[in-house]
């Protein structure tokens, strides 16, 4: 049966490109109105009008998720506009890649506070929101494989995903009482906007696909359903999963 997510309220941070975008569009497609938080809200019109065009609402909405008080307005504005939270995506995220030994921490800074503060600040709003409504609610967290192996010059980058998944863990075992979920999504390697430069490494590429078992990256589009299926207030049981999404990399 087709999930039919009519006349639910979404968020997806970082909606606006790559993975942050497909699922967007998977819940307009079911029929949720969404709203694409990013940094600047005109960036953001080509994913609106995509996500419009499935006969939903759809809102842009400037706000850098690192920003307490940003985020704050941006669900303001976004329940205002759109009705009572049903489910958020914490996906915007950022990486800088840098070996240890010359790693700044202005680079570690910055990695951290888009990833991790900005997850934290912005789940913590739609916590607040939830418990609020009284209404229950999905919410899903975007890690990455690079929790479960580490990565060479991603000392920032994996130290953020790796705390999301702690994060998201948490968030499932203290709101369970509330009715609201928490899973964590771990995409693998996806071709997005994030990492041309890796896309255009031919070494990389082929180190990469090789060692995994679907011989390829993602496309962003492999995406569109999953959000779909974790926001679906039916699945009353599915919490604190971690969902990997990386044609098998991680098996071995
Ligand atoms: P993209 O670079 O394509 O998209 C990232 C999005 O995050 C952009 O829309 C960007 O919008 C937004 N963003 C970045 N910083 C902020 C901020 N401070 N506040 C608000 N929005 C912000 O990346 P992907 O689609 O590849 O990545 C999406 C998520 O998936 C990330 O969390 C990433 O770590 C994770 N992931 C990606 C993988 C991959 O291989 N691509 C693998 C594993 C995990 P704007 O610049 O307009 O603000």
């Amino acid at each position: 049966m087709a999930i039919d997510l009519t006349g639910l309220t979404a968020v997806v941070t970082g909606g606006n490109n790559g993975i942050g975008r497909a699922m967007a569009v998977g819940l307009a497609r079911a029929g949720a109105n969404v709203a694409v938080w990013a940094r600047n809200a005109e960036r953001s019109a080509d994913a609106v009008a995509e996500i419009a065009g499935h006969g939903v609402k759809a809102i842009a909405v400037a706000c850098d998720v690192a920003d307490e008080t940003a985020v704050a307005a941006a669900m303001d504005r976004t329940v205002d506009e759109l009705g009572p939270l049903g489910c958020f995506v914490a996906n915007a995220g950022i990486a800088e890649a840098a070996p240890i030994t010359e790693m700044t921490l202005e680079t570690w800074h910055r990695v951290l506070r888009t990833n991790l503060d900005g997850t934290f600040l912005c789940t913590r709003e739609a916590a607040r929101r939830f418990v609020d409504q009284g209404t229950g609610g999905s919410m899903i967290v975007v890690s990455s494989t690079i929790s479960r192996y580490g990565g060479a010059g991603q000392a920032a980058y994996a130290a953020s995903k790796t705390g999301i998944v702690g994060l998201g863990r948490t968030l499932a075992v203290e709101l369970a009482r509330h009715r609201v979920r928490c899973n964590i999504l771990i995409p693998g390697w996806t071709r997005t906007g994030m990492n041309t430069d890796l896309q255009a490494d031919e070494r990389f590429m082929k180190a990469t696909t090789g060692r995994t078992p679907a011989r390829r990256w993602a496309d962003p589009e492999e995406f569109h359903e999953i959000a779909t299926f974790l926001a679906d207030p039916t699945m009353t049981f599915h919490t604190g999963n971690e969902i990997v999404v990386d044609g098998g990399y991680t098996i071995f």
